[in-house]
């Protein structure tokens, strides 16, 4: 095979990949289940599940299955065609939950871009051009397209770009007064993650929630949800918007959608999408039936009682074997999040320390990830078996003795 003659190890990254990513220092060729393999046949558990995106583990079977058939039967079409996996997998979105259109994208920042557009849109058809004000929350993530940065709250990832979309204000997470004291008629849509995932693993309160909805509905806004990361079984529910007793307006999903495959949906009412026209929005790719294809098995998986209900057993194994660690270490301040999103917050002594402790635990054969500078966060596969999960946490206790020693 001619494509592997070429030699390559992770210096090469160095040379040839636009330099916006810091990756660890071995490079992975291999994965099953909640194990991978790097290049020197060193082997890792993996607590990051590719950033909440391996929700079946590596190379699932069922998986490998459909892409290899699907692979075999048609990858692309445009959406010049529309084709079966993308009008099946739509079908099942639906029948899971509240929406009842959906567009489908290929990452999570196309998601919430098509989302905010068609908040944005909604607003300038039905009530007025002048209807544009987006409110969301210090430290949430979007992604990385200029729109879905601007309505993130971390500066640092839109400054320098140039002039950024108009009309956003943030204001602090789980903060109802502070939305209330910024909210008003000409505001078209609240952005928020169920659970902020990149922020630091931090979930909305009930009343939060419960109260967003509240002033949505007074001030004709619709609520829209960031389900990128909560969505797709993570939080132990199909969507995390279900432990909240609330119906939103927009939902995105990407990440798990399509277990490793790149794939997103934006899902929405029938009475919303009715603003839309062909040609006011598209992608080439979107709905593409090799990816549909793929998500279509991953969320008949997911959407099932055995791996959302085992998704709560799994949190409390972590959680256990964290609370002991920290009896031993006293190290975390918090134990966070909800379901299989994870977060260990650092106690002040230790605030510093994420990187260095991810670091630790890859030389001990762990894969785990950061949220922010003091949180460790773990999204591993819903699947993970409880071996993993303990011989991964004995990894992790190693790893930690070595950063504090
Ligand atoms: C990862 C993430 C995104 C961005 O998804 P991409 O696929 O990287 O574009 C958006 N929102 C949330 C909540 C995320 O966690």
């Amino acid at each position: 095979m001619a494509a592997e003659n070429l030699a390559v190890s992770r210096e090469t990254f160095d040379n040839v990949i636009l330099p916006v990513y810091a990756p660890a220092q071995f490079v992975p060729v291999k994965g099953k289940g909640s194990r991978v393999w790097d290049q020197q046949g060193k082997e890792y558990i993996d607590f990051s599940g590719g950033i909440a995106v391996t929700a079946l583990g590596h190379c699932h079977p069922a998986l490998v299955e459909t892409l290899k058939s699907q692979g075999e039967t048609l990858w692309h079409t445009s959406n010049v065609f529309t084709n079966e996996p993308a009008l099946r997998l739509a079908s099942k979105l639906i029948a899971a939950t509240f929406a009842e259109r959906v567009f489908f994208g290929n990452s999570g920042a196309e998601a919430n871009e098509a989302a905010f557009k068609l908040a944005r849109y909604y607003a300038c058809k039905k009530h007025s051009p002048f209807k544009s004000k987006i409110i969301a929350f210090h430290n949430a993530f979007h992604g990385r397209t200029l729109f879905t940065v601007s309505v993130g709250g971390q500066p640092k990832y839109s400054d320098g770009f140039g002039p950024k979309p108009a009309d956003i204000v943030h204001v602090p997470f789980n903060d109802l007064a502070a939305v209330k004291a910024v909210i008003d008629d000409h505001t078209c849509a609240i952005v928020v993650e169920p659970i902020q995932g990149e922020g630091g693993v931090m979930p909305a309160t009930p009343e939060f929630m419960q109260g967003l909805r509240a002033v949505c509905d007074q001030h004709n806004a619709l609520l829209v949800l960031d389900e990128v990361q909560s969505g797709m079984g993570r939080s132990g529910k199909l969507f995390a918007y279900e432990h909240y007793d609330i119906k939103p307006d927009i939902i995105t999903t990407a990440k798990a959608l399509g277990g490793g495959f790149p794939v997103s949906a934006m899902l929405t009412t029938h009475e919303i999408a009715s603003v839309m026209a062909p040609g006011v929005h598209g992608t080439t790719y979107g709905g593409n039936p090799l990816a549909c294809a793929i998500a279509e098995t991953a969320l008949d998986i997911i959407n099932t009682p055995e791996v959302l209900n085992g998704v709560d057993a799994r949190r409390e194994q972590f959680v256990s074997a964290l609370q002991k660690i920290n009896e031993q270490f006293d190290i975390f301040s918090e134990i966070r999040g909800k379901g299989l999103l994870l977060g260990a917050v650092l106690n002040a002594q230790h605030a510093s320390k994420a990187r260095d402790i991810l670091n630790a635990s890859a030389a001990e054969g762990l894969m785990v990830l950061t949220a922010g500078s003091d949180v460790i966060r773990f999204v591993p596969s819903l699947v993970i078996e409880p071996t993993d999960i303990a011989e991964g946490m004995a990894r992790f206790a190693r790893a930690i003795a070595k950063v504090l020693n």
